[in-house]
C-alpha cells in the first residue's frame, strides 16, 4: 500500500492528543490524528467532570471529548478512527501502520496513547469480565440495577464508580485495602454521606465467585490485610478500579521507558529519548493524571513539535 506523508501525527485521541491537534492545527501544519481503539479515551468511560474549568454546571466526559475533536477538526485536523499497530521510530520520517493497512509517515511524532484499567490478575477474572466482573460502571453499571455490587480500590476512579452505582444498585460495597481513601476528599465526604455505600477497609479480593457458564459472579472472597481472616461476600457485580497501566507497548525498545513501561519524558518539554517523538499526558505521567495536566502537555509538545519542524526545514 501507498504511503502517506504527513509533517506531524498525533496518537490520541485524549485530551493530550486533542489539545496538540488544536494548537498545531491553527499553526497550519494540518496534523493527522490517529483516534485509536477508544476514541476520546478514558474520560469517555466517566461520568459527570466538575474539575475542568470552564465548565460550572459540570460536563459529561463523553461531551467534553466530542467537543475537543469537533474542535480539533474545525481548525484543520484529520482525524483517522483507526489504532495504530506498529511504528518504527528508527529512522526519519518515522512509519506508523494502521490496523486497515493505511501507512503513515512523519517528521514529528506526539504520543499521547494514553492508559488502561488495571486488572486484579485473579485466576478466574478473564473468565469472568463480561460475566459479572467489569472496569467501567458507566459501561455496564445499568445491568446491575437494584443489585449489589462492590467496587475495588480507594482513588478517584474507585469514588466516582461508587456513586455512579450507587444511583443504580441496591447497595454498594467500596473495599479498600488501607483505612484511608485516596481519593479527593470532597469524594470522601460524598462517599461517608451516601446512605447505599459501605466501606469495607484493610480487605483485598482473594478471589471471584462463580461461573461465566453459570450464571456468572456471585461473590468474592476477602482478605482482611491486618488479620489475614478470610470472608466471603455476595455481589451480583464487582468493578475493579485499582489504577491504570501506560499504553506504550508499541513502543518497547524504541523509547525510553520507564520499569513500569510509562514513555520518559523532558518534564519541561516533553521531548522523549527520539528526536522528533515528544509524549504528552497519561502516557508520560506519573503524578496528576488529570484531564486538564493533560490537555497542558499537549498544548507543551505541540509547541515543541512545531518548534522541531521548523528546526529541521532550515
Ligand atoms: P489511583 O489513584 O492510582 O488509585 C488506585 C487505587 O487502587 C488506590 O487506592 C490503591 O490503593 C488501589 N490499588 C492498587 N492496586 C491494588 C490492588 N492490586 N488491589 C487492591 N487495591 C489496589 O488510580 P485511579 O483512582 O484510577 O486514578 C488514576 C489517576 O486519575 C489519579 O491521578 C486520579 O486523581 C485521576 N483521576 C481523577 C479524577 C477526577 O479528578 N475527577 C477521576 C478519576 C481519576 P492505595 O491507595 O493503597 O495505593
Amino acid at each position: 500500500m501507498q504511503k502517506k506523508h504527513t509533517p506531524l501525527l498525533i496518537l490520541g485521541s485524549g485530551p493530550a492528543g486533542y489539545t496538540a491537534a488544536i494548537y498545531t492545527a491553527r499553526s497550519l501544519i494540518t496534523p493527522v490524528l490517529i483516534s485509536g481503539m477508544q476514541p476520546g479515551g478514558q474520560l469517555t468511560q466517566t461520568t459527570d467532570i466538575e474539575n475542568f474549568p470552564g465548565f460550572p454546571e459540570k460536563i459529561s466526559g463523553t461531551e467534553l471529548m466530542d467537543r475537543m475533536r469537533q474542535q480539533a477538526e474545525n481548525l484543520g485536523t484529520i482525524i483517522i478512527d483507526q489504532s495504530a499497530v506498529n511504528v518504527d521510530l528508527s529512522q526519519r520520517p518515522f512509519t506508523i501502520t494502521l490496523d486497515n493497512e493505511e501507512i503513515y509517515t512523519c517528521d514529528a511524532l506526539i504520543v499521547a496513547t494514553g492508559a488502561s484499567a488495571k486488572w486484579l490478575d485473579l485466576p478466574n477474572e478473564d473468565n469472568l469480565r463480561g460475566f459479572g466482573v467489569s472496569a467501567c460502571a458507566t459501561c455496564d453499571g445499568f445491568f446491575y440495577r437494584n443489585k449489589k455490587v462492590a467496587v475495588i480500590g480507594g482513588g478517584n476512579t474507585a469514588a466516582e464508580e461508587a456513586l455512579y452505582l450507587a444511583n443504580l444498585a441496591s447497595e454498594v460495597f467500596l473495599i479498600h485495602r488501607r483505612n484511608e481513601l485516596r481519593c479527593e476528599k470532597v469524594m470522601q465526604e460524598k462517599i461517608k454521606a451516601h446512605p447505599k455505600i459501605k466501606m469495607i477497609w484493610n480487605s483485598v479480593v482473594q478471589n471471584y465467585i462463580g461461573d461465566k457458564n453459570n450464571g456468572g459472579l456471585t461473590g468474592l472472597i476477602l482478605k482482611n490485610t491486618l488479620t489475614e481472616e478470610e470472608s466471603q461476600l455476595s455481589v451480583d457485580g464487582c468493578f475493579v478500579a485499582v489504577g491504570y497501566t501506560p499504553n506504550t507497548e508499541l513502543f518497547r525498545g524504541q523509547l525510553e521507558l520507564t520499569p513500569e513501561g510509562f514513555i520518559i519524558t523532558d518534564k519541561t518539554s516533553l521531548k522523549t529519548s527520539v528526536e522528533g517523538v515528544f509524549a504528552a499526558g497519561d502516557v508520560q505521567e506519573l503524578f496528576y493524571r488529570q484531564a486538564v495536566t493533560a490537555a497542558a502537555g499537549g498544548c507543551r509538545a505541540a509547541l515543541e513539535a512545531e518548534k522541531f519542524l521548523s528546526e529541521i526545514k532550515k
